[in-house]
């Protein structure tokens, strides 16, 4: 893969001390990278210098949820220059460095290599790296936890997903390495009425709030399973960056993990 060959990981350049975050879940399709996105807007709207990585390898799509589709990143001195978003959240993506598909038959070690690339790239003044990790436990996760040492991770999941082992086993990941779990975030909690706003819930409520009590790990909210939230983000405009309800509850989930 030319493009990942060409660029170096990054020597040093860290004047900046970096807090990464990761974001991970048991399975594919719960939000995650969703509520990567929308939780990155909000910190930043909550005063800290964020950046985002998109490691998700089988579905990079932070470019087109934070309004940057077809950029590419550009390299200086062989170190990657994150792409700027109209969020003040810039980017890097396993998708700006491959056309889309490709990544998806990497070995452990190139998807590695990458995950460094853009971990290791010219974040400036960036003082919080939010990773949108791929879904499930595999060599991205294991290079994310045994070389990067995120400070903690927030796991998303669905409210029927707790009871599954996919997501005890992605928490298991990080706790069986040392990286604290900041919290879990329940999402497609309650469906929201596009008519009157109310919320119902056909999938029952609470069972991700006593799962993460019964695991000892906090628990950050619950977003709504809300068409405007699916709406939004393939438009580039992730609700974080407005003010409705949404955004107040991904900034009331932000404020909790900048504790
Ligand atoms: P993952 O990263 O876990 O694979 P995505 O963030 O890509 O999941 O979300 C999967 C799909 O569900 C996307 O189409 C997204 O817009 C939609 N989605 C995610 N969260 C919500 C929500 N709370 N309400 C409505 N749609 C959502």
């Amino acid at each position: 893969v030319p493009g990942v060959e060409q660029v170096r990981i990054a020597q040093t350049q860290s004047r900046v001390e970096r807090t990464l975050i990761a974001i991970a879940s048991g399975k594919g399709g719960v939000g995650k990278s969703t509520v990567s996105a929308n939780l990155a807007i909000a910190l930043a709207r909550g005063g800290r210098k964020v950046g985002l990585v998109d490691a998700d390898i089988y579905g990079p799509s932070q470019p087109k949820l934070m309004g940057v589709e077809g950029t590419k990143p550009q390299a200086r001195e062989k170190t990657l220059l994150p792409v700027p978003t109209p969020y003040d959240v810039p980017i890097l993506s396993m998708g700006q460095m491959v056309d889309a598909g490709s990544a998806l038959a990497w070995r452990g070690p190139m998807a590695a290599s990458a995950l460094g690339q853009l971990v290791d790239a010219d974040w400036g003044d960036r003082d919080t790296i939010l990773i949108d990790l791929p879904p499930g436990t595999g060599d991205v996760q294991l290079t994310m936890v045994q070389k990067h040492k995120p400070a903690g991770a927030v796991i998303v999941c669905t409210p029927q997903d707790l009871a599954l082992i996919d997501a005890r086993r992605a928490i298991d990941l990080f706790t069986k390495t040392g990286v604290p779990i900041l919290g879990i975030v329940e999402n497609m909690a309650g469906y929201t009425c596009p008519e009157c706003g109310a919320i119902s819930d056909p999938f029952g409520r609470g069972g991700a709030e006593a799962a993460a009590n019964d695991l000892g790990v906090p628990f950050l909210g619950r977003i709504p399973l809300d068409i405007a939230i699916r709406t939004s983000s393939d438009a580039g405009t992730p609700p974080a960056a407005g003010n409705g309800a949404e955004a107040e509850a991904f900034v009331g989930i932000a404020k909790k993990v900048a504790e």
